[in-house]
């Protein structure tokens, strides 16, 4: 089969025909019909991300159609829609039989820790898929397994976001305008949204952002904003600790500031007493689990969550270092690219 592969120090995927085996007891193979791009797969590329061996064929936001099933498999059958969940766990211990699989000690994610999804077919454990619905195209069901399922499991299962709260959303790339869909979806109040670039502020106000403001004047914006409201959730997705210090003093009391973008900085905090005096929460949501893409193509079908426009561009296989480029330049503010890798 065709397959893009990352070498190590090699800061562009290399096109290649490797071979498949046939799905182990307990794996299900699915013919790749389109395969998100992620920011992630750019850190791997720069050699800021390890994955586990080398070579590894990258690519974590899968959807496409079950071509075989191994002998353990009941539930799914060849020809099955299909969108792969971007998380690798162990299955067993107590996370992951409770649904929390991003909590596992041995949590991955799928191009990182196994081989991934750029590719034309992927062997893959049938706990990681999740049947896609016949009206949800398969870029669209690619994208939910990251792109979406990050940010809403940040929203939902460790924000737990009401109706007509306030939201925050620090860095609007493809997690953070998902973010703003998402918010949208489950009915928050106002939705305010920080970034430093123009373009992406601009997908923020079509995602649905009430407000929208350049983090540049960070100090002038937060002296604006403090007077007219405060927020029950912060998401930073920016992954940079210099926002969490002044913008917590934004939360509501009882509010939560996550944290969902990776960052290797240290985070150094002075403000304990207001934490403890307006119970505050500061803490980290990492990836997501296998609630997300039900409740997801949940909302999806309730015609809440509209991601049409979230698919900025689309291209075979062979052209994943184009795509990748166009990205890194941000050329035409791209949200999500998307390769398929059996046209
Ligand atoms: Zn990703
Ligand atoms: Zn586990």
């Amino acid at each position: 089969m065709k397959a893009a592969l990352y070498y190590k120090n090699n800061p562009k995927l290399i096109i290649q025909d490797v071979p498949i085996e046939d799905p182990q007891d307990h794996e299900v193979q699915v013919k790749v019909m389109a395969c998100g791009i992620c920011g992630s797969d750019l850190h791997l590329l720069h050699g800021f991300l390890k994955p586990v061996k080398d070579p590894i064929i990258p690519g974590h936001e899968a959807a496409g159609i079950i071509e075989k099933v191994g002998k353990n498999v009941q539930s799914l059958k060849k020809g099955d829609r299909v969108v792969i969940s971007a998380g690798t766990s162990c299955g067993k211990c107590e996370f992951c039989l409770s649904h929390r699989e991003n909590l596992c000690e041995e949590v991955g994610v799928l191009g990182f820790n196994r081989d991934g999804a750029f590719a034309q077919f992927i062997n893959i454990p049938q706990s990681n898929v999740a049947k896609l619905p016949d009206e949800i195209p398969f870029e669209e069901g690619a994208i939910l397994a990251d792109a979406v399922s990050t940010p809403f499991h940040a929203i939902k299962y460790v924000g737990n976001l009401q109706k007509n709260q306030n939201v925050l959303i620090v860095g609007c790339g493809g997690l953070g305008i998902h973010a703003i869909k998402i918010s949208r979806a489950l009915e928050a109040n106002q939705i305010y949204a920080f970034d430093i670039d123009e373009g992406s502020l601009e997908n923020a106000k079509k995602a649905g952002a009430t407000s929208v403001y350049n983090s540049k004047n960070l100090k002038d914006i937060i002296k604006k904003i403090q007077k007219e409201i405060k927020f029950s959730l912060i998401l930073d997705f920016t992954g940079n600790y210099d926002f969490v210090e002044p913008l917590i003093r934004l939360l509501n009391s009882g509010g939560k500031y996550i944290m969902v973008g990776l960052s290797r900085k240290e985070l150094i905090l002075k403000i304990p007493s207001l934490m403890v005096f307006r119970s505050l929460c500061l803490c980290g949501s990492y990836g997501s689990d296998s609630r997300a893409l039900p409740d997801l193509i949940d909302l999806y079908q309730k015609g809440k969550l509209n991601l049409k426009d979230s698919i900025s561009g689309i291209a075979p296989l062979d052209k994943i270092n184009d795509c990748f480029e166009i990205l890194e330049k941000r050329v035409g503010n791209p949200i999500r690219f998307v390769v398929k890798p059996n046209e």
